[in-house]
């Protein structure tokens, strides 16, 4: 059995899946926000009720809002403050009285989707995280790719490639809060869509109110789309100019919105060096479960647990 955690700023979630992959327990309770003693805990009653439920024992994946560093050993860059700078994965193996593996929740996600999701039998899958802000997880031959520094897959905090003279205005007019100026994440983040629709109309809206306005037809909403369309694009080229994977897949709020896996595509085609890339684009298939359930994969299939 595995047992998987999704260690979020508001709530843990477990799951335990047969070697298969199927859902065998399942809970979530309220994060001990603050307290890195009382998170330690509430993982391991969860683990036990988990165990309890099923009469089995499991191997335990977890994912976090951060990563451990290579160098330190502790969490870092966690939004989930309490947590940063604890030897998190060293704590809950003496506590669980196993070894336990630890990964980024943008990784976690790419995990579940390599493993039985929309990226099921490729080699090198990448996900784009779209939500409030946004993240990727790169996921090679089925292991996540946390890289030399950690870093693998942070890619919402580089520059938008290509700027044109409008997104260099905003750019220059609001810098990114990580210290950095145009940085895609304040584009392509489901967050930049708004802020996107709000500078040309003055009005706040949800991205899905924008989605609906375009279609019936309003301009200033078409218009929005559009260039998060291109944008979207462009941050996917140099991507992909780079890793080349075999499929991409989109999660986070932004992924609902149908129109992008029919206009994304050809406009990804303009901006690969070379003009040829035939890449599929998919819609995460386990939704909000892809987090938890990439925990648990994070002892793979080939794996006994
Ligand atoms: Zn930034």
């Amino acid at each position: 059995m595995r047992i998987g955690i999704d260690l979020g700023g508001t709530k843990i979630e477990v799951i335990a899946l047969s070697d298969q992959g199927e859902e065998l327990f399942r809970k979530r309770i309220p994060t001990p926000r603050g307290s890195y003693t009382d998170t330690l805990q509430a993982i391991k009653r969860l683990v036990d009720d988990a165990e309890l439920a099923t009469q089995q024992t499991g191997t335990v994946g977890i994912g976090i809002p951060g990563t451990i560093s290579p160098f330190s050993q502790k969490v870092k860059n966690a939004n989930s403050v309490w947590l940063n700078g604890q030897p998190l994965d060293k704590d809950l193996e003496q506590l669980l009285q196993r070894p336990v593996r630890i990964a980024n929740d943008a990784n976690c996600m790419t995990v579940s989707e390599a493993t039985d999701g929309a990226g099921k039998g490729k080699n090198i899958v990448l996900a784009l995280i779209l939500g409030t802000g946004c993240g990727s997880g790169i996921v090679i031959n089925g292991k996540p790719h946390n890289g030399a520094n950690g870093l693998g897959g942070e890619w919402g905090h580089n520059p938008l490639p290509w700027q044109d003279e409008e997104e260099q205005a905003v750019a220059k007019a609001t810098p990114c809060y990580c210290g950095k100026q145009g940085c895609i994440e304040q584009f392509v983040s489901g967050t930049g869509l708004c802020d996107d629709y709000q500078r040309r109309s003055g009005t706040r809206l949800k991205g899905d109110e924008i989605v609906k306005l375009a279609e019936q037809g309003n301009k200033l909403a078409e218009q929005s789309l559009q260039a998060y369309e291109r944008r979207l694009a462009k941050s996917l080229a140099s991507y992909t100019n780079i890793l080349d994977p075999d499929v991409i897949i989109f999660a986070g709020g932004v992924c609902n919105i149908e129109r992008l896996y029919k206009n994304v595509p050809p406009l990804l085609q303009q901006y690969i060096f070379g003009k040829e890339c035939f890449t599929e684009i998919k819609k995460a298939q386990h939704g909000d479960s892809s987090g938890v359930r990439g925990a648990a994969w994070l002892w793979g299939v080939d794996e006994k647990s």
